[in-house]
């Protein structure tokens, strides 16, 4: 039976793939088992930053699940502490919890929060509310979405936990007219990434922080997509120079390899989980952590943040160029980029196939809006070489 067949038979269907079987992924290049080479501009959602099989990755990977892998933390093992240090020092927070997957961090998050409200801040107990924004993306718990605004995210799988306040993304006032005495939180994305990679207005972010001193809410930014130098900046919110309450961090940090994520916060709201309050049999483990710390190296040593931002303006002005009569906007900060196709000029999902034809893998977000989020490890050589292609699907659609 072929293979996709077979995975249609016994997968559930909650994802709907592309008809291509890749066999091997190295750098920013992923080959299928017709041996088709094509350039991953999509970068499994940020979680293959580093590109596929990073060499220093693979050799920590391979020695220290030779070592020791997991003992869950019941033990101590020697990668943990010098990783969180790590960890820590790039976001510039003073402690971290260690989660394996993004949902699972946006959790940690959620009961940080909600326990802060009623024990520091003096909410009654089971009161405390979290403010998010409308069209979020945290994951997929029940509890996640159940404050998402996305139907087919919620559809069927209520009842939902109460306490999430919704108001629109990029308007500083509309939460700050949602706070009342029972408010915790403010938990949103710096730049909404499935949402389209909206970028709020300048200010926002500032403006959030300012009002979450005033009415002493803690501001929890969600940097799971747009973290580890996605956007020119080791975080999406050094672009506003603000640091927040809370940070929640997965994806790039697993080095493509293996889920890795955190939360990170002050020691006075960290110093409210004792033992028994949380835990994750896997969270932390040896080799999740000395992955994590290399692949934080990697970010470091071979200077992606930078080559981000620089490559990331490149990309962005090409993409301007190319897509005129097309994109209604082009949007995005350092390497992620979003494209809007414009009303009555195709459909996002069939450009991706076009592209995905020509050598470029791609997604769509939504209908309207082609994602290009390439590795941060992509040379300029290899982005030239997607862009004409890009160019090519591009120029045979123009009006
Ligand atoms: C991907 C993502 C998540 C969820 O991460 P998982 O590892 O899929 O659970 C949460 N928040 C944001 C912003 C994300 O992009």
């Amino acid at each position: 039976m072929n293979a996709i067949v077979l995975e249609r038979e016994v997968c559930a269907q909650n994802y709907a793939p592309m008809p291509i079987m890749l066999s091997h992924g190295e750098g920013v290049w992923l080959t299928d088992v017709a041996g088709v080479r094509r350039l991953d501009m999509m970068s499994g959602y940020s979680a293959v930053s580093l590109g596929h099989g990073h060499p220093r990755i693979l050799k920590v990977l391979n020695e220290q699940a030779k070592r020791l892998a997991v003992t869950s933390r019941a033990f101590h093992a020697e990668p943990l502490g010098p990783f969180l240090a790590k960890l820590c020092a790039v976001a510039g927070q003073e402690m971290a919890l260690p989660m394996n997957t993004g949902a699972e961090a946006v959790e940690t998050a959620i009961k940080a929060a909600r326990r802060w409200g009623h024990k520091v801040k003096g909410i009654p107990d089971g009161r405390a509310r979290i403010i998010v924004a409308d069209n979020n993306f945290h994951g997929r718990t029940t509890t996640i979405v159940g404050f998402s605004s996305e139907a087919s995210y919620r559809d069927g799988f209520g009842p939902f936990a109460p306490g999430f306040d919704s108001v629109p993304f990029g308007d500083a006032a509309a939460a700050e007219a949602a706070i009342t005495p029972d408010t915790a939180a403010i938990l949103i994305e710096p730049i909404q990434g499935e949402a389209g990679i909206v970028v709020p207005p300048d200010g926002y972010l500032a403006a959030l922080r300012a009002l979450c001193d005033r009415h002493d809410v803690l501001l929890i930014l969600d940097e799971i997509q747009s973290g580890l130098g996605r956007t020119g900046r080791w975080f999406a919110h050094q672009h506003e120079g603000v640091t927040p309450d809370g940070l929640i961090v997965g994806k790039a940090l697993g080095g493509g390899v293996y889920p890795v994520s955190a939360f990170l916060s002050s020691r006075r709201v960290m110093q409210l989980f004792g033992p028994g309050s949380h835990g994750s049999t896997f969270g932390g483990n040896a080799l999740a952590a000395a992955i994590g710390h290399e692949a934080l190296r990697v970010i470091e040593e071979e200077r992606l943040v930078e080559r981000s931002a620089e490559l990331g303006a490149y990309m962005r002005e090409r993409l301007t160029a190319m897509t005129g009569g097309l994109a209604s906007e082009v949007r995005g900060r350092g390497l992620w980029i979003g494209v809007e196709i414009a009303e009555g000029a195709g459909d996002a999902s069939e450009i991706v196939a076009r592209l995905a034809d020509a050598g470029v893998l791609t997604k769509e977000t939504h209908e309207r809006t082609i994602r290009f989020a390439p590795p941060l490890t992509i040379s300029r050589e290899e982005l030239d070489w997607g862009l004409e292609r890009c160019e090519s699907v591009f120029a045979t659609r123009e009006r």
